[in-house]
């Protein structure tokens, strides 16, 4: 009896010190989180034999690759993706439910990110009246800075305010980010009072103008962009600078808004690039004994995406010049900090759809739906109905805000409204499916559908009724492309880890991109964000 109390103590004891030895608290000295704004998985494959080794490559053969990430809510769009990146959690929960949506309370559309509260701080325009207040949940830095009773440096930079913003929570040091009128890094009056002096000298060398004063042409030669499309094709916007869709892109020639043009060209990602490694020399990141982090979220993949759709030349070339832009920054980390000290995650924030006319040439059904006058049949036949149009607060997002006091004057529902304009609807090519946001439940689709709708509609920021569209439609844009489906060329995006505590290897397990949060929180030993409902990625699979 001793013998065997004494054998099971030695046991416990011995488990017990293995299990104080994994769980030292050893920590990265940084943390780059990366995304990639509209960067769909397979271009990750896609130009992959075209990939240097430093860049794309060297997180897909050194790190660990999740093949199988997906959004979980609509609409698939910036500011909700950023959002569930950082917060482990959904629009249901987090608030974020588009970039824009009518607020019920002032009758108006709000931005995600726009707050009179505070001002432009690097600029004289209201560029950066900003803040995160919209945000209903904390983040991961958050976390990180409540861990360590806010020692450890939070720094959010992005072409868009809002990639630089949501990134950084409530808690964020400073989030910079760039101002199309001025061409100058700016932030908000919620982070600082003026510009630290190393942003200011960055902006007194105007950089963008130097990038807009020359052409952008073909990294490599233009016959070797055998994965994409000729370049001259009737269905891409124009740069403003532009009188054919075709390089080489003469961008001095613009007669548009100073400097957002440089947003529109892979010297976007490169002027991002350069400033966050300046963030992280001059902010001094990863050299305390804390762990910093640094938000980078690379827009001009977007922009370029948006007008020559992801089968363009254009979008190619964007994704070749960001990889070397990676590159350079992979071993400026390494020199930094060191190849082990530093934690890097690159994902993306939505995918993207392929240009309808584009889709339509080669027999694959797609679509642009006039949405303005689908709007207008709607409040026709609500008209004719009530004798009054008022009864549509807004259209935004594809959700119908409804008037609900004059609805219930007339003594009618939600689900009368739907009735009346469901057979118009249904006659409409490109439609799919509408339903009661509050009886989602009773609609027929099926049930995975419904789980991610579940997750996308908060009760006091979404609206009545949802129009969901075919595969491969979309509103707006009868040029370009867009985003912001269920499907999964909108939802499927890469997920690469990289460095400290990763070893090599990949997984077609599916993970939610709210996945990524819980999964920073398990590796730090630091509480999840208060909103999380992702799960920890298993790294064995
Ligand atoms: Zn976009």
């Amino acid at each position: 009896m001793i013998k065997t109390f004494s054998f099971f103590s030695i046991l416990l004891l011995s488990l017990n010190l293995q299990a104080q030895q994994t769980t030292v608290p050893d920590k990265p000295k940084l943390i780059v989180g990366i995304v990639i704004d509209q960067m769909r998985y397979d271009f990750l494959y896609r130009f992959y034999s075209k990939y240097s080794d430093g860049g794309f490559k060297r997180l897909m053969i050194q790190g660990f690759n999740c093949k199988n990430v997906q959004y979980n809510y609509i609409p698939t769009y910036t500011g909700p993706g950023h959002a569930s990146i950082y917060t482990g959690s959904v629009p249901a929960i987090n608030g974020i439910v588009s970039n824009d949506w009518y607020d019920r309370e002032t009758n108006s559309t709000v931005y995600v990110t726009s707050d009179n509260n505070y001002k432009t701080v690097g600029a004289d325009n209201v560029n950066g009246n900003m803040s995160p207040q919209r945000l209903n949940t904390t983040t991961i830095t958050d976390q990180l800075r409540m861990s360590d009773n806010f020692q450890s440096k939070v720094i959010g930079v992005s072409l868009k305010d809002r990639g630089a913003i949501l990134p950084a929570g409530h808690t964020g040091n400073a989030a910079y980010w760039l101002d199309g009128l001025t061409g100058n890094w700016i932030t908000s009056s919620f982070y600082m009072s003026t510009l630290p002096k190393w942003v200011s000298d960055i902006n007194a060398e105007q950089q963008p103008k130097k990038y807009l004063s020359q052409n952008w042409n073909t990294l490599l030669p233009i016959e070797q962009y055998s994965e994409s499309t000729i370049d001259s094709i009737q269905y891409e916007s124009l740069l403003p600078s532009d009188t054919k869709p075709i390089f080489p892109h003469h961008l001095s020639d613009s007669t548009w808004v100073k400097y957002d043009l440089v947003k529109y060209t892979p010297f976007g990602n490169t002027l991002l690039k350069d400033f966050g490694i300046d963030a992280i020399k001059n902010e001094n990141l990863g050299k305390g004994t804390v762990t910093d982090f640094l938000t980078v979220s690379f827009s001009a993949t977007d922009y370029v995406g948006h007008t020559f759709g992801p089968n363009s030349i254009e979008s190619e070339d964007t994704y070749l010049r960001l990889d070397k832009d990676l590159a350079e920054f992979f071993s400026f980390l390494d020199s930094w900090v060191g190849k082990n000290n530093y934690l890097i995650f690159l994902t993306a924030d939505h995918g993207v759809a392929p240009i309808a006319g584009l889709a339509n040439d080669y027999h694959i059904p797609a679509g642009v739906m006039n949405e303005l006058s689908l709007l207008d049949s709607m409040k026709n036949i609500l008209n004719k109905s009530f004798g009054d149009t008022g009864i549509i607060l807004a259209y935004e997002n594809q959700q119908l805000y409804l008037n609900h006091s004059m609805l219930e004057k007339k003594n009618k529902t939600d689900d009368d409204v739907l009735k009346m304009i469901q057979p118009m609807l249904l006659r409409q090519k490109g439609f799919y499916n509408s339903f009661v946001i509050s009886e989602l439940n009773q609609a027929t689709m099926p049930d995975e559908l419904k789980s991610m709708m579940n997750n996308s509609f908060h009760p006091k920021r979404s609206g009545d009724i949802m129009i969901l569209l075919d595969p491969y439609w979309f509103g707006g844009r009868t040029k370009g492309t867009t985003h912001g489906a269920i499907f999964s060329y909108d939802t499927h995006v890469p997920l690469l880890w990289y460095g400290w505590k990763i070893k090599t290897g990949e997984s077609g397990t599916l993970n939610h991109i709210s996945d990524i949060a819980p999964t920073l929180s398990y590796l730090l030993n630091i509480q999840e964000p208060n909103g999380n409902i992702g799960t920890v990625i298993n790294f064995n699979k």
